[in-house]
């Protein structure tokens, strides 16, 4: 799905697709460099992660292995509260492996605090994250993300894995979604 077919929900475009697979690729070639006499796992987080996943792992030309986690936040309305719980667990053993947290977006950061204090709690020999999107207040918490796709406004967006309702995460753009449409 294009923004062309839903321009009357969207208040903008951030980023075309284009945009996104251009910057996709820059950080592919780091992550190939940092991970090339290493054998790296990608774990993505369910659901949004998916686009991304997809996209990143394919953009590699170094080998990878991929799994997934899905876990649940707790908060009140769309705010995040830290209290997280996991509903589908990694099918891999992490311990001794080289792992690479592939995530959507980080807002307040707090799903990611816990997801990698959980993470690390496995011994894995190494631990990094990479995230497409970031918001300004990711900065608040102190979780370190080596690769960063793009910093964005505090803004509620969609598209590219991220959903409202369940929808929008076919959108091949990010995209901020238009008032209208959540009031
Ligand atoms: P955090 O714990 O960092 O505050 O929450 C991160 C999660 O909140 C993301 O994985 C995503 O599911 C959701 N989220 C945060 N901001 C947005 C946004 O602008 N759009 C959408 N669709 N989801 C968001």
């Amino acid at each position: 799905m294009d923004d062309s077919h839903i321009s009357a929900d969207l208040d903008r475009v951030l980023f075309t697709a284009e945009e996104l697979d251009a910057r996709l690729a820059e950080i592919a070639a780091e992550i190939d460099a940092e991970y090339r006499d290493k054998d790296v796992l990608l774990v993505g987080v369910l659901t949004g992660a998916v686009m991304v996943m997809a996209d990143l792992s394919r953009a590699l030309t170094t080998h990878c292995s991929m799994d997934w986690m899905a876990i649940s936040s707790y908060g009140s309305g769309t705010q995040s509260s830290g209290v997280v719980r996991i509903l589908k667990d990694l099918n891999t053993d992490i311990s001794g492996r080289h792992v690479l947290v592939v995530e959507d977006i980080i807002d307040t950061g707090l799903t990611l605090s816990y997801l990698v204090s959980n993470l690390k709690s496995r011994e894995p020999a190494s631990l990094e994250i990479m995230t497409m999107f970031r918001k300004p207040e990711a900065a608040e918490n102190a979780v370190d993300v080596k690769w960063v796709g793009f910093d964005i406004p505090n803004e509620f967006v969609v598209g590219y894995g991220l959903d409202y309702g369940g929808r929008y995460r076919n959108l091949r753009c990010l995209g901020s979604l238009a008032p209208h449409v959540y009031s």
